[in-house]
C-alpha cells in the first residue's frame, strides 16, 4: 500500500496556480526527492501532504486516509501522529533543552512525560547527541540542532518523514552528517520525502527524483545513490 497518493492536485492562490495537476505515489520505504526552481510549487506540495493546507482540487491520501475527509482537529492529530517534519531552520523551542524539545512531540499526543523523556533520550542516543540532552538550542551547533529536530520528528514513529531543505542552513560538514542520518533512516525503512535545491542531498539520500516546474511534475527518474 502506498504511504502517499496524490491525485490531480491543484492549489490556487488568487490568480496563481501553485500546483497545476500533480499526481504522485510514494511507497513504503521510498526516498523521494523533489527538485525544481524557486516558486515551482514544492513547498505547497509538501504542505498539502502534511495536511497543513487544503487543495483547490484533487486529493491526498496518506496511509489510505483521504485528508480531504478529515476536519481541522483531525488534521492536527494526523500531523502529530503520522507525519514527522524537519525544516531548514529547525523550529526548535528556544526555552526548552534538547531532550524536552524532543519529548514534547510525544507529550502533545498524550504520552506521559516520563515515557516521552525515556523515548527522547533513546532517540538522542541513536542520533549521537545524548550528551547534549540538557543543552538549550542557542548553545547547540547547527548540525546538532537539526539532529534534535530529526529526533523530534521521529518521536511518534511517523509513517512519513518530510524534509524541506534540511541542509539549507548548515555548513558542508554538518550538512553531510544530516545527509548520512537521513540515508541511514531510509535504509532502516523510514519513508522519506524531501524538497531541496541541493543536487548532492538528492543524489545521496533519495532513490527517486521528481522534477517540478510551474506547478507540474516535469520528470521522474530513479537514482543510483552515490553513498
Ligand atoms: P517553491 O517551494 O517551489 O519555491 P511554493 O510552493 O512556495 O514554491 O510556491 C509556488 C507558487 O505559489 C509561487 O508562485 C508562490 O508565490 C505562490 N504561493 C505559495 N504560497 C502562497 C501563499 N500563501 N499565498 C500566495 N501565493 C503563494
Ligand atoms: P498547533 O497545532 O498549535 O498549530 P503544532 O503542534 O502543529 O501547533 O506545531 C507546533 C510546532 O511544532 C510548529 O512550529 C511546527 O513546526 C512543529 N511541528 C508540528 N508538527 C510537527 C511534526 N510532525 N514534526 C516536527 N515538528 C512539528
Amino acid at each position: 500500500q502506498a504511504v502517499v497518493r496524490v491525485s490531480g492536485l491543484r492549489k490556487e492562490y488568487g490568480d496563481t496556480a501553485a500546483l497545476n495537476g500533480v499526481s504522485l505515489e510514494i511507497g513504503a520505504g521510498d526516498a523521494v526527492a523533489v527538485m525544481g526552481p524557486s516558486g515551482c510549487g514544492k513547498s505547497t506540495l509538501l504542505n498539502m501532504i502534511a495536511g497543513l493546507d487544503r487543495p483547490s482540487a484533487g486529493s491526498v491520501h496518506v496511509h489510505g486516509e483521504d485528508l480531504g475527509r478529515i476536519n481541522e482537529t483531525g488534521l492536527a492529530l494526523f500531523r502529530r501522529r503520522r507525519i514527522g517534519m524537519i525544516f531548514q531552520f529547525f523550529n526548535l523551542v528556544d526555552d526548552l533543552p534538547a531532550i524536552d524539545n524532543v519529548a514534547l512531540a510525544a507529550q502533545l499526543t498524550g504520552t506521559p512525560a516520563r515515557q516521552a523523556r525515556r523515548r527522547a533520550l533513546e532517540l538522542l542516543d541513536e542520533l549521537g547527541i545524548a550528551d547534549r540532552r540538557n543543552v538549550y538550542p542557542a548553545a547547540l551547533s547547527g548540525g546538532e540542532r537539526q539532529r534534535v529536530a530529526v529526533a523530534r520528528a521521529l518521536m511518534n514513529r511517523p509513517a512519513l518523514l518530510l524534509a524541506d531543505e534540511p541542509t539549507g542552513a548548515l555548513d558542508s560538514h554538518a550538512g553531510e552528517q544530516v545527509m548520512d542520518l537521513l540515508l541511514d533512516l531510509n535504509e532502516l525503512g523510514q519513508t522519506l520525502l524531501l524538497v531541496t535545491h541541493d543536487q548532492r542531498l538528492a543524489t545521496r539520500c533519495a532513490s527517486r527524483l521528481v522534477t517540478m516546474a510551474d506547478g507540474r511534475i516535469t520528470g521522474e527518474r530513479t537514482l543510483e545513490r552515490t553513498a
